[in-house]
């Protein structure tokens, strides 16, 4: 647990901080965060989250609580004052509080809210051993493009895959494709080394990580292809992976109990991890 945490314009001991119970992020889930990983003291693609942060608010008719240079300058302190080298910044901006009711009132003053994690993503077993994944089927909204707190069918779906065993659930929509991961991006490799992801309509996430992977893919000559693929297509998948601020690129080894490549981490799959950790230790903070 972080020792500071940032509330509305204060630093404040993590005991002492507070929200009240008519923040309409708490009753409605009107609200939008960021989760920026932290390696090596290397504060890693802080522009590209605040920029979805922005795109995410101005979607749902907010704008930013503070300019894009003071959010800057406000991470950077809670980093300083927790002692933060790994782990992860959370933040959150909810459109703030009022007596509830539906019709979402005009020029409220927002919940601005900090809080960092100091673990070693780097370490992870998940990362480094891989893991297994389920199918389910996708029953979010149709606005998945926006970074909301409604994450009510992610955390029941990600609950459901612990259950069974595996570590992540892969989400599949009325036409039989996959979406995304309940907290990260799909990705498979195909039999003739094409590297897959789906296309960042409203249907996904447009993950930070997701975007610098494909930079790292196109830089390492990986031939990319952006369109959706089935859970049967990714079966029989070379490689498979998934990648968020906190997975990185965690290796996929079975899909519904599927091996994927023989049950061994792949190749390519390998290359991409390693390099993302090596661009994210470079990011200077
Ligand atoms: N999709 C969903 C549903 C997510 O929750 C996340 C992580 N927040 C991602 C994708 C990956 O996004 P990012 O790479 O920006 O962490």
């Amino acid at each position: 647990m972080s020792r500071f945490v940032y509330v509305n314009g204060r630093f404040l001991r993590r005991n002492d901080a507070y929200i009240d119970i008519e923040d309409r992020g708490f009753q409605f889930g009107d609200s939008v965060y960021e989760v920026i990983f932290v390696t090596k003291g290397c504060l890693v693609d802080e522009q590209g989250h605040i920029d979805r942060l922005a795109y995410s608010m101005g979607e749902l008719g907010m704008e930013l609580p503070k300019s894009p240079a003071t959010i800057s300058l406000l991470i950077r302190e809670l980093i300083r004052l927790n002692g933060l080298t790994d782990g992860l910044v959370y933040m959150q901006v909810s459109r703030g509080i009022a007596p509830r009711d539906h019709l979402i009132p005009r020029n409220l003053s927002q919940t601005f809210v900090m809080n960092t994690r100091q673990v070693d993503l780097t370490a992870k077993p998940s990362i480094n051993e891989g893991v297994d994944v389920i199918t389910v089927r996708d029953i979010r909204w149709g606005r998945c493009d926006i970074k909301t707190t409604q994450l009510l069918a992610n955390c029941l779906v990600k609950s459901e895959a612990i259950h069974a065993g595996a570590d992540e659930a892969w989400m599949v929509d009325e036409n039989n494709f996959v979406t995304e991961g309940s907290s990260s991006n799909a990705w498979i490799i195909t039999d003739d080394q094409v590297l897959v992801t789906r296309p960042p309509t409203h249907d996904i996430l447009n993950g930070i990580t997701r975007q610098t992977i494909i930079d790292i893919a196109m830089q390492n000559n990986v031939v990319f292809e952006e369109r959706a693929f089935s859970p049967e297509e990714a079966k029989n998948a070379a490689e498979a992976f998934f990648t968020s601020a906190t997975s990185l690129a965690t290796p996929v080894l079975s899909i519904d109990g599927v091996k994927i490549g023989g049950g061994v981490i792949g190749p390519i799959t390998k290359i991409l991890q390693d390099q993302y950790l090596r661009y994210a230790q470079q990011t200077s903070l």
